[in-house]
């Protein structure tokens, strides 16, 4: 397609902007190495895209990923990859081992889908059908794994290219279960990262406010610590006409939902980013009975450990006292979940100046404020530095559709984009991490 200048404006505007475009291009002049990963990425493209719909009309549930992650070793075993599989039932490792010295560096993909019926208008919609919880529903993939996957696949294809000038080792990880079961978590405790410890991490997730093209990011939290509660408040039960006769747990229960909501105003700054919702509440089977116990479910969120542990204790406090008071039995149980993605200060600059230069201009890098949601990608960070980035995946001629929707699409012109740019950002990394080893 051509684009003309629209009758009436100035040729001059666009005899600027044309300009401007080649200032950056000579801003930014692509090294050898970087231009041949340009053209393996551009060579390699119709094949990814083709992965992609076939993951994507394929999807599999968490820790059910066993055709994808069939495909995922198939592909590394023959880039020539060490090849190592079984962790958290579905999760693939491959290992590149590069020309040069220099230390592991890991890019990691998580593979799973949703139980969410697909209502996209792709020939590659997904027609797959899974039983949940006795229920039937379709499965797709609605949060751009399958964009991950195929991205993972193309920047081990990519570097296995450019092997000799690869330094250290670069370990590809494709991981199962994000969003049901903690597989990053499983994995780790499994043993995946014992003897090849990456000294840092990787990962992009697609973003559905961005379009392709753009890269999001933020430094620092980037998702929150997802934890919660369960809480059960015991009484004996009595007439609902004499309510002095026993403790009602409803009436408890309600004062510690509007209580935890005080504590969030007034006990934390509002810099502290707390968020406490008690999303489910049930008690009791008629109007004119006081049941003998209620039930509170909450998810509690926050960043970092000392935060977590701060609002464990100050609900404990809470929860207690006002049972207390009331003279209530309860049971409370906490749990700490997947832990807040922090995206290392430094590692997050360093490829950041990578993406402007590949991306070709700053304006494609959009800072972003940290999420509420939860990203098992986390626990990586537990072992080494590690950076999440976001990538544009709206489609140029479309609305964006939110992630997790059942008429979620990415647009597939973000996987060259995202191959090419993590390439680069790896290759960056390895030769920066093994020059400042040698000093
Ligand atoms: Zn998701
Ligand atoms: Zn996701």
């Amino acid at each position: 397609m051509t684009h003309r200048a629209p009758a009436g404006r100035p040729a001059c505007i666009y005899a600027a902007l044309l300009a401007l475009i080649m200032l950056q291009s000579a801003a930014y002049p692509a090294t050898p190495l970087e231009k041949r990963i340009k053209a393996l990425t551009d060579k390699l493209t119709p094949e990814l895209i083709d992965i992609r719909r076939d993951i994507h009309c394929n999807p599999e549930l968490g820790l059910q990923e066993t055709r994808t992650s069939g495909i995922v070793a198939g592909y590394f075993r023959k880039l020539g990859l060490e090849v190592r599989t079984g962790y958290a039932k579905t999760g693939v490792i491959g290992i590149l081992k590069g020309g040069k010295p220099g230390p592991v560096v890991a890019m990691r993909a998580d593979m799973d889908a949703l139980p969410i019926t697909e209502e996209s208008d792709v020939p590659f919609a997904s027609k797959v059908k899974a039983v949940v919880d006795g229920r039937e529903t379709g499965v797709m993939h609605a949060c751009g794994h399958d964009i991950h996957t195929t991205m993972l696949l193309g920047v081990a294809s990519v570097l296995s290219a450019v092997k000799a000038d690869v330094p250290g080792t670069v370990v590809f990880i494709a991981q199962p279960a994000e969003e049901c079961c903690g597989g990053a978590d499983m994995m780790i405790a499994e043993g995946a990262f014992k003897d090849v410890v990456p000294a840092a991490f990787f990962a992009y997730h697609v973003d559905d406010t961005l379009k392709a093209g753009r890269l999001g990011y933020a430094s620092g939290f980037m998702s929150a610590n997802v934890d919660g509660f369960s809480l059960e408040i015991r009484s004996t039960g009595c007439h609902g006409a004499s309510p002095w006769s026993c403790v009602d747990p409803i009436v408890v229960g309600a004062e510690i939902v509007t209580a935890l909501q005080v504590m969030v105003a007034r006990e934390f700054s509002v810099h502290d980013n707390t968020v406490i919702t008690v999303g489910s509440f049930h008690g009791g089977s008629a109007p004119n009975v006081i049941p003998p116990s209620a039930r509170l479910e909450a998810t509690v969120r926050n960043y970092g450990d000392g935060q977590r542990r701060v609002l464990k204790e100050k609900i404990t406090r809470l929860v207690t006292n006002i049972c207390e008071a009331a003279g209530a039995e309860f049971n409370l149980g906490y749990e700490f979940g997947t832990p807040s993605v922090y995206n290392d200060p430094a590692l997050t600059a360093r490829a950041l100046a990578t993406a402007e230069r590949v991306l070709g201009s700053k304006s494609a890098l959009v800072e972003q404020k940290p999420e509420m949601g939860g990203e098992d990608f986390s626990y990586f960070g537990k072992i080494a530095p590690a950076v999440m980035f976001n990538l544009g995946v709206v489609p140029p001629d479309r609305e964006a559709t939110a992630v997790h929707s059942p008429t979620f699409m990415a647009d597939e012109a973000a996987i060259p984009i995202g191959v090419n740019l993590m390439a680069n950002i790896l290759l960056d990394h390895q030769a920066q991490a093994s020059r400042t080893s040698k000093k």
